[in-house]
């Protein structure tokens, strides 16, 4: 049942409604925020919706219309991410769990973890208790396999993912593992997870054989009544009549999995299919379906595996994959991060007691692309703070008040963010990173507004530019600039005006809002480039991206000359802009990005010619493009 609470309902009378549920045997959740206060409310005992709705506080009682409670949406409207160390499944960062079928010995074990965690992968998979379709078959190395298990945390950083095949595993679970895996074959088996529920640890519910999504979600229901609301939902296909691969890949259930629940769901392609060469594409399409992540398998020798050996990737197969979901991930608004776990380290307190974790800073509200850039390169777990300028942003981590900025530097509609490039010349900062945005416009006004009938749009001069088109069919519109996307979403909303609407993302489903047009961009191949900057700290993986800035003298061949010396040395220029000298008119600065970590000692050389070359050099950085270098 959803209570919804009258308007001046006080924080007192909330706490005393909830007693008195609890009192009666019933699990209490809030789920409105300061504005609505909204209890959910779940119990074995069925009353009606009059009983609720007498007692004091509550105003209106709606109830739950799935079989599912704690699991659905009406009763947690936002997603869940769930946490394993310093990883979250469900955020803006995919998350790719890989290791072999079943732990066989230490030696590969840690071979196939050491080559996962390269490429990208941020937890191990692995079973030390295999349940096996045949009593003959390899059973799994048990705690044996535990201890290794645990010897590949501490050696790779990578949270453990294993498989519980009993509650009589439940101790070596509590001792060994940081996500309890529970497996197609015992997704009904209610005393173990009921077992796991209990066990409070993070728990990976694979989907049965021949389950539907009702009987999977009342499964992951039965983890969470019993108070863990950890649950990550796995889909490894199902049995269909179809027999040329192991399984059917059900991937209509991310999108229906996305709208029924609150939990993150990944997807398993190699149970799934049971083929190697048929795992990729379904990896690939999962994530373009909207999953948070994966769970596959890699072996580094699949023939001699005990078990799943034909349906597990080589090392170079996965790692290959990798790179074609960091170029499909953006695309769904999410990104694949090869320092994930390294820039965890760095972001952390030294000690726990005397240093404040590195805070990062963007310029507008929650919400707007600076933000979404800053969860996509950090993560939801790094202090984010907002300001209200570019300028302020540079100023805050110049100041040392902040590690890290993020600001945007080009489109690859509307190109350059000129007021940044001028910045990073006027100040001394460091590029430290890089990541780039899909932006995808929507026209967003108060339910029930008409396109037609509209007469102003707020949105920033950017996101009107990159909309040029769609707003060219409208003429008699008046066009208000707006500070970023998100507040100008959230002016519309406040003035609750159907004449309004505002240019912007608008992810999440905003209440009172509708989407009046989806995808108005000019071109749908609309990224945004955005830059960590930093006053000296540098981030983790190979850096093989260098920005500089640098001028000439005014005489025939100076820029050749400097570019020639790249040319003679193999380096790729991948972008390279003037910008005028604020205090010498027709006098120019060239900004140079370049495919090479120029700070590296065996290119002092290079540098030095360069420097020779130009008349005014500045360093701004040598960063990892995203993409990993080929080992
Ligand atoms: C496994 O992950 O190795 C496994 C046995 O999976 P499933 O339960 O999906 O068959
Ligand atoms: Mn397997």
């Amino acid at each position: 049942m959803i209570l919804v609470l009258g308007k001046g309902t006080t924080l007192e009378e909330t706490e005393r409604l909830k007693e008195i549920l609890r009192s009666e045997g019933h699990m209490v959740k809030e789920i409105g925020d300061a504005e609505e206060r909204v209890l959910g409310v779940v119990g074995k005992a069925y009353r009606e919706g009059s009983y609720y709705e007498s007692l004091p506080g509550v105003e209106k009682a709606v109830p739950i219309s799935k079989p599912y409670k704690l699991v659905s949406r009406e009763l947690h409207p936002a997603p869940s991410v769930i946490k394993v160390g310093d990883v979250s499944i469900g955020g803006d960062r995919l998350v790719v769990i890989a290791g072999p079928c079943g732990v066989e010995g230490r030696k590969t074990t840690l071979e196939i973890a050491r080559a996962v965690r390269n490429h990208g992968a941020v937890l191990f998979r692995g079973g030390a208790f295999k349940p096996r379709t045949s009593p003959y078959a390899f059973q799994g190395m048990g705690e044996e396999g535990l201890k290794i298990l645990r010897e590949v945390r501490e050696e790779t950083g990578l949270g453990i993912v294993t498989e519980m095949t009993s509650p009589s595993q439940a101790d070596l679970m509590m001792k060994y593992v940081d996500v309890v895996q529970i497996g197609a074959r015992n997704m009904q088996n209610f005393e173990l997870l009921k077992s796991v529920g209990r066990i409070g640890k993070p728990v990976l519910l694979k989907r049965g054989l021949s389950a539907t999504i009702e009987e999977w979600l009342m499964s992951a229901e039965y983890i969470l009544s019993e108070g863990n609301d950890q649950v990550i939902l796995c889909e490894r296909g199902i049995r269909t009549f179809e027999r040329y691969t192991r399984n059917t890949l059900d991937l209509t259930a991310v999108p229906v999995i996305k709208k029924l629940t609150h939990l993150p769901i990944i997807v398993d392609p190699s149970h799934a299919t049971g083929i190697r060469a048929k795992v990729s594409p379904m990896a690939r399409a999962a994530i373009a379906a909207g999953a948070d992540g994966l769970i596959v398998e890699v072996h580094t020798d699949p023939d001699k595996a005990l078990s799943d050996g034909p349906q597990s990737l080589y090392p170079h197969q996965f790692e290959q994959l990798m790179r074609d979901l960091y170029v499909i991930a953006p695309v769904v608004g999410k990104q694949v991060d090869y320092a994930y776990l390294d820039k965890a380290a760095i972001m952390k307190p030294q000690s726990s007691s005397d240093k404040a974790p590195a805070t990062v800073v963007y310029s507008g509200v929650p919400g707007s692309f600076s933000h979404k850039a800053c969860l996509q390169f950090f993560g939801s777990e790094v202090p984010l703070n907002n300001c209200s300028s570019f300028k302020q942003v540079f100023e805050l981590v110049d100041s040392e008040q902040a590690a890290f900025g993020v600001v945007p530097v080009e489109n690859s509609l509307t190109g350059s963010i000129h007021e940044n490039y001028d910045l990073l010349l006027d100040y001394d900062l460091k590029i430290a990173g890089e990541v780039t945005l899909r932006i995808k416009h929507n026209l967003i006004g108060v339910a029930g507004a008409q396109i037609e009938q509209l007469e102003r749009v707020y949105s920033h001069p950017q996101a009107f530019q990159q909309c040029r088109e769609f707003l060219e069919k409208l003429p008699g519109l008046d066009l208000v600039a707006y500070k970023d996307t998100a507040s100008a979403i959230q002016r519309v909303k406040e003035s609750g005006d159907p004449g309004e609407a505002a240019i912007g993302e608008g992810a999440e489903p905003i209440p009172g809002m509708e989407v009046l047009k989806e995808g108005i961009e000019t071109n749908p191949r609309n990224f945004t480039r955005f830059v960590v900057i930093s006053r000296n700290t540098s981030l983790p993986g190979p850096k093989n991206k260098s920005s500089i800035i640098y001028s000439v003298s005014d005489k025939p061949g100076a820029l050749f000359e400097t570019l020639r010396i790249f040319a003679a040395n193999d380096i790729n220029i991948v972008k390279l802009e003037s910008r005028p000298i604020h205090s010498r008119p027709w006098v120019y600065m060239f900004y140079v990005d370049l495919e090479i970590d120029i700070a590296e000692e065996q290119n002092k050389r290079i540098l030095e010619e360069l420097v020779e070359k130009t008349e005014f050099f500045k360093f701004l950085g040598s960063y990892n493009r995203g993409a990993q270098e080929k080992p």
